[in-house]
């Protein structure tokens, strides 16, 4: 998605850049970095480099030192500076929808890297979050790790239903983080919906469907959803942001990846 994301863009702001994909093998990440640095205005960086990409450069954010991932880096007077705009992607992406997390109670499903990046930035935000995840002792892991690096409260909680179905109750958003019932299992579901409530803001991060499983049960119940392509539009937005100072046209990259995934 990201190639037709910016370079509509690019377009609509008369820049003459391209983005494009490279297919970077581990040993060769350093001799591209070093390239990289005098080709190229930025980069966004995906699985498997957001760790190993880190030591390459020459600076990064506080949201990259937090989260220990990069996913865009900017060249600039002859340094590469690693930032992460994942984390607030979702919570622009909530903000536009009317969802200020400040607060706000947060129940983040996953504790892999984009929940990695959610979790922090929501409690960097104000949010009172707690990380539910099928390998619970990532979740511990995670949780612990968002505590003592953002001296806010975070708690970690099993994925057994009883469980979550008691934290549904107090909380007042449910970020869905897992891959599940992303393209072509389009028909699985983490949690029962059944345990969802009315009202409850449900977000899932996984944008392809853009209407997920999740999704389509959590409306008929009468919560608030929001879909993952928000947050992949806001990500790239910061992004844009990071490598040319730009105001990115969010509705022109909303468009161009509603195209890309079959909905208008
Ligand atoms: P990741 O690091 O591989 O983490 C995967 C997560 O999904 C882990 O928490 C894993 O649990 C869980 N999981 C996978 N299969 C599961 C199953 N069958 N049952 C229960 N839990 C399961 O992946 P990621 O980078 O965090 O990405 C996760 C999803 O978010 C992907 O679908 C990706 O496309 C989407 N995403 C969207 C955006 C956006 O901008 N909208 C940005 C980033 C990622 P365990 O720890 O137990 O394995």
């Amino acid at each position: 998605m990201s190639p037709a994301m910016h370079n509509a863009s690019f377009k609509h702001l008369g820049l003459p850049y391209r983005f494009g994909l490279f297919d970077v093998g581990e040993d060769e990440l350093s001799a591209f970095i070093s390239t990289a640095r005098t080709e190229m205005q930025g980069l966004n960086v995906t699985i498997p480099h957001k760790v190993s990409v880190m030591p390459l450069l020459d600076g990064l954010s506080k949201e990259a030192q937090l989260i220990g991932a990069v996913n865009t880096i900017r060249f600039k007077d002859g340094k590469a500076l690693g930032f992460n705009t994942d984390g607030v992607g979702c919570v622009r992406s909530l903000r536009e929808q009317g969802v200020e997390v400040s607060g706000e109670r947060v129940l983040v499903l996953g504790a892999g890297g984009a929940a990695r990046a959610i979790g922090f930035q929501l409690a960097l935000e104000g949010a009172d979050v707690s990380i539910a995840n099928r390998s619970q002792d990532k979740a511990e892991k995670l949780a612990e790790e968002i505590a003592s690096k953002t001296k806010r409260g975070c708690r970690a909680l099993t994925i057994e239903e009883k469980t979550l179905a008691s934290e549904i109750q107090g909380v007042d958003v449910l970020v869905h983080a897992t891959s599940v019932g992303m393209h072509p299992k389009t028909e699985d579901i983490l949690i029962p919906s059944r345990i969802l409530r009315r009202g409850l803001v449900v977000m899932d991060i996984v944008y392809n469907p853009v209407k997920t499983r999740l999704l389509l049960e959590a409306e008929k119940i009468g919560c608030r959803t929001v879909d993952g392509v928000g947050m992949l539009v806001h990500q790239g937005a910061a992004s844009e942001r990071i490598w040319l100072d730009v105001e990115a046209p969010v509705e022109v990259m909303r468009e161009a990846v509603y195209a890309r995934l079959g909905k208008s």
